[in-house]
């Protein structure tokens, strides 16, 4: 590191509220792609089998529990998928089963955002995903919940409404690859590290949302999340 003198303003720290108080300092988002039977048969995608994938969200397409998030450029489609979100609280690499939930900080529920228009076309053309999937406020994460409090998540609902309609309904033991087996698996390709955050895929029942509809996201036991959808071309709107 130089000590020369920053030739711009930095852009500040992204963090996560901690249920009971205190703040997340977030370092990088992962996602598991395909990891429910139930949304890789609606997608009508690969094998049902095979090994988890990981894609990634900037870390500053975060935002809170009770935002308005611009409806976004670029899709006809902008879809939710509710997802379990595993805050990582120590460094790990080539981690086993037996030690990978040592490495876990707490949880949360999270909103993996997509155009979905966009993350198809690429698929297509064999291009990579982040037109679909990493973009301006692409990432709402509601408060976390230390693992001290809210022991390990494996099994219990997760849900998602819109509009207090039920859309999305599953159950964490219904993930192909649960929470040891992602950590393991994640921590042979990247050395994960305090302040990652790793969504865990979604269950069936994606769809897409429009201006002014209201996203609740939900894991039994864990604070719920809720996003409003703005405008498009609307300004973000951030809870403190
Ligand atoms: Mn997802």
């Amino acid at each position: 590191m130089s000590n020369a003198s920053l030739v711009l303003p930095p852009q500040g720290e992204t963090t996560v509220p901690v249920v009971g108080g205190g703040a997340f300092p977030v370092r990088r988002i992962y996602c598991v792609g395909r990891n429910y039977i139930s949304h890789i048969r609606e997608m009508k995608e690969a094998d049902e089998r095979d090994p988890p994938f990981f894609f990634q969200k900037p870390r500053d397409s975060i935002v809170t529990d009770g935002s308005t998030i611009p409806y976004p450029p670029l899709t006809d489609d902008y879809q939710y998928e509710v997802e379990l979100v595993i805050a990582v609280g120590k460094q790990g690499v080539n981690l086993t089963e037996a030690e990978a939930l040592d490495h876990v900080w707490g949880y949360g529920v999270a909103l993996d955002m997509t155009r979905r228009d966009r993350q198809r076309d690429a698929r297509a053309a064999m291009l990579p995903w982040e037109v679909g999937k990493a973009f301006d406020h692409c990432a709402p994460c509601g408060a976390l919940h230390r693992t001290a409090d809210c022991g390990h998540q494996a099994k219990g609902a997760i849900t998602l409404q819109v509009n207090g309609t039920e859309k999305q309904r599953g159950d964490l033991e219904q993930m192909i690859w649960n929470n040891s087996e992602i950590l393991v698996q994640l921590s042979r390709q990247v050395t994960l590290m305090p302040g990652d955050l790793i969504m865990t895929g979604t269950p069936a029942g994606v769809a897409a949302v429009h201006p002014g509809d209201v996203i609740v996201a939900a894991v039994e036991g864990l604070t719920p999340l809720t996003i409003h959808i703005g405008p498009k071309g609307s300004p973000l709107v951030q809870e403190a």
